[in-house]
């Protein structure tokens, strides 16, 4: 059967799909139809934190889909309960929502902030900011090229520079009610927010009554070598919202929001069919103790530091590569040249990485990566780097 003319006729074209088809995987390894192995260091756009079939993730998913999969949300499970405990008990005190995606979360968070202050329905977001595809996400994403298809999108976002702390509250107004803010935004390039702005930021929301969203799906569990990356900044979060890595690549998206926040939302005002099933709450519950029995976090940070020195001596070597920013395991380098052709030639020579913003590299492994597999991907893009060197060309 061949798959790629099965996709090209019966699959909606939206995406730029490469490379061969894949069937397996192990930890930071993919291997395709024909037995050949690839290293991921990428896995899912930073979902699969444990690698790709972690054993005992596996093992519980079994389990768990043996017991119960799927319950309606009137009713009660175990499960549910218990990772809102976990939650909560590793962030702030809080109540949670559970949702399925990124975007889902990012539409609750928006949602709940209309009930803060009834009649504030502004909130400033971002420039290079992302928060997800569905309309309202969409409308708080800071990314022209995104949006530039789908208007009307929601009202009320007002864009600031991040990182501009006197542009931010340029942007606020009596009605402003929330702001929402990725701490590395992902998408936009891999920009880390400087601790002085986001502590300038938190001081303004918490003295005006502005609600501060944190969107840490892309950053959160571990990511940064603390469970979440918030915990770097000395801040609490309004509204904390969590996906890709929750689930470990099970669809599961957390909102986690204050006590306060918490006590005006009534039964009625939010809903999802699928959010906080037994199945997805089990499976995410087990990847916190995974990461705290396998102790992944000193290993994010280990591993981080070995990572950004290997991407540090290759900007040395190569001119081309104009700075490397990041947090541990959340790490890119800038080009002088467009990244798309690096990312497609990478592939070819069985590297997994990503291309973002242009001429960005975007660098994500699996939390529990080996220095192996990290020197592995190096000398791959010394390669790949070198080639261009000698060239002159980026492809
Ligand atoms: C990926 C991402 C989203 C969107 O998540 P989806 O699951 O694709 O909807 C939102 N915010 C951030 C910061 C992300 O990285």
């Amino acid at each position: 059967m061949d798959i790629k003319s099965l996709y090209k006729r019966y699959s909606l074209n939206t995406y730029n799909r490469q490379g061969p088809v894949f069937v397996k995987g192990k930890g930071s390894w993919l291997e395709d139809s024909k037995g050949v192995r690839y290293l991921d260091l990428f896995p899912g756009w930073g979902v699969s934190i444990l690698g790709h079939c972690h054993r005992r993730l596996a093992k519980v998913i079994g389990d768990q889909a043996s017991k119960l999969i799927h319950l309606p949300n009137n009713l009660f499970s175990c499960q549910q309960a218990i990772l809102a405990k976990k939650i909560s008990q590793l962030s702030f005190r809080s109540k949670v929502f559970f949702a399925n995606s990124g975007a889902e979360g990012v539409e609750a968070a928006i949602k709940f902030s209309r009930l803060w202050r009834p009649g504030c329905n502004q909130i400033i977001v971002m420039q290079n900011s992302f928060h997800g595809r569905t309309l309202g996400a969409l409308s708080a994403t800071g990314q022209k090229k995104h949006k530039k298809h789908f208007k009307p999108l929601l009202g009320g976002f007002k864009e600031a520079r991040f990182n501009d702390f006197d542009h931010f509250k340029s942007k606020v107004s009596a009605k402003t009610s929330a702001v929402i803010l990725e701490l590395i935004q992902g998408e936009g390039g891999v920009n880390v927010a400087d601790k002085n702005y986001v502590k300038k930021v938190a001081e303004f929301c918490q003295a005006n009554k502005i609600l501060l969203i944190i969107d840490e799906v892309q950053t959160g569990m571990g990511r940064t070598g603390k469970m979440f990356c918030y915990q770097h900044y000395n801040l609490k979060p309004d509204i904390l919202v969590l996906s890709k890595g929750l689930g470990a690549g099970v669809p599961v998206s957390a909102i986690v929001v204050k006590k306060r926040i918490a006590d005006i939302i009534k039964p009625g005002m939010h809903a999802s069919t699928f959010g906080g099933s037994p199945f997805v709450t089990r499976v995410a519950g087990e990847v916190f103790d995974i990461i705290k029995e396998e102790d992944l976090l000193s290993n994010v940070r280990k591993q981080g530091k070995y990572l950004k020195r290997s991407l540090l001596k290759l900007k040395d070597k190569f001119s081309l590569i104009k700075r490397v920013r990041g947090m541990a395991l959340m790490q890119a380098i800038e080009c002088s040249c467009p990244t798309a052709p690096i990312f497609k030639t990478a592939l070819k020579k069985k590297l997994i990485i990503n291309s973002t913003h242009e001429n960005v590299l975007r660098i994500m492994p699996a939390l529990n990566v080996k220095k192996a597999e990290i020197d592995q991907g190096i000398a791959i893009l010394e390669d790949i780097f070198r080639a261009i060197k000698k060239n002159k060309k980026c492809r």
